[in-house]
């Protein structure tokens, strides 16, 4: 059986600098079932976490808490040492979240989405950013288009350009290539690398698994709600060689196979 905890001493190196994240039995359960096991984890400046699991692993539900969208049944949460429930104003004047699914108000164009982010986050000289945005996310000839008007992909790179316009601390993006295009996945993809060498740290989830691949600095799998691995793709593939795909298949078929030899 593969280790499942090798591997915490990655995302709290020693580090001089403050951590991003601080996640401490962190857990919930939906009416009696339990969706995510308590949950420790750390981050620290300009990494970038791969969250990864199967359907129902757990991932979301961790990625709302941690926004202080879903309340926790258990734990906490902190923010460049901010708690996100005792402090919510100050815990998220340093996240930026980009859903699985955005919805943007119908009633705003595409530009006042930005106006608003930057009001909302108080962010000085917002329009020249925002132009930059738009360009990178190729939204300029939808500038004036409302919320409404634009297709799955333009609102996950909406979504994208205001999450990035107050440049946070923490990043959290919830399968955010899911809707995009090859332009935009490549943009996507440099963009986050390029945010994270200006020090944001950014847990990415999603299901594409080469992307997590090129990006991640460590990896966190989980699988019915369970922390089964976390660590670099090096400490990975001391489990198991390979790419990050057999070793997700590893480490999860694992799971499985232990789960069913206890039944
Ligand atoms: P996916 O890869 O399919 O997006 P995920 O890893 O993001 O999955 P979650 O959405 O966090 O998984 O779901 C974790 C567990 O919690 C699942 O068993 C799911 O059925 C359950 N769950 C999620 N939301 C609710 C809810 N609103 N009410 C009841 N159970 C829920």
């Amino acid at each position: 059986m593969l280790s499942h905890s090798m591997n915490d001493a990655t995302s709290s190196e020693s580090t001089s600098e403050p951590l991003t994240l601080s996640v401490r039995g962190l857990s919930r359960d939906y009416e009696g079932t339990r969706a995510l096991e308590p949950l420790d984890l750390d981050l620290a400046p300009g990494r970038i976490l791969g969250l990864v699991g199967p359907n129902g692993a757990g991932k979301t539900t961790a990625l709302r808490m941690i926004a202080g969208i879903l309340p926790t049944t258990a734990g906490s949460v902190a923010i460049l040492g901010h708690d996100v429930e005792a402090e919510p104003v100050a815990a998220k004047r340093h996240l930026g979240w980009v859903p699985d699914d955005p919805t943007p108000f119908d009633s705003l164009t595409v530009w006042e989405h930005l106006e608003f982010t930057a009001r909302l986050f108080e962010v000085d000289a917002w329009p020249s950013r925002a132009e930059v945005l738009l360009r990178l996310f190729e939204l300029v000839e939808k500038r004036d288009a409302l919320g409404g008007e634009l297709s799955r992909g333009m609102r996950q790179k909406l979504s994208f350009a205001c999450a990035w316009l107050p440049e946070p601390a923490l990043l959290l993006l919830d399968e955010p290539l899911s809707g995009l295009d090859p332009r935009g996945i490549r943009a996507a993809r440099e963009a986050i690398r390029g945010w994270a060498q200006r020090g944001t740290s950014v847990i990415l989830s999603s299901h594409l698994l080469d992307l997590v691949e090129v990006l991640a600095d460590e990896i966190l799998v989980l699988d019915r709600g369970r922390k089964v691995f976390h660590g670099t793709l090096a400490e990975a593939r001391a489990l198991r060689s390979g790419g990050l795909e057999e070793i997700f298949f590893a480490i999860t078929g694992d799971v499985e196979a232990t789960n069913e030899e206890s039944a």
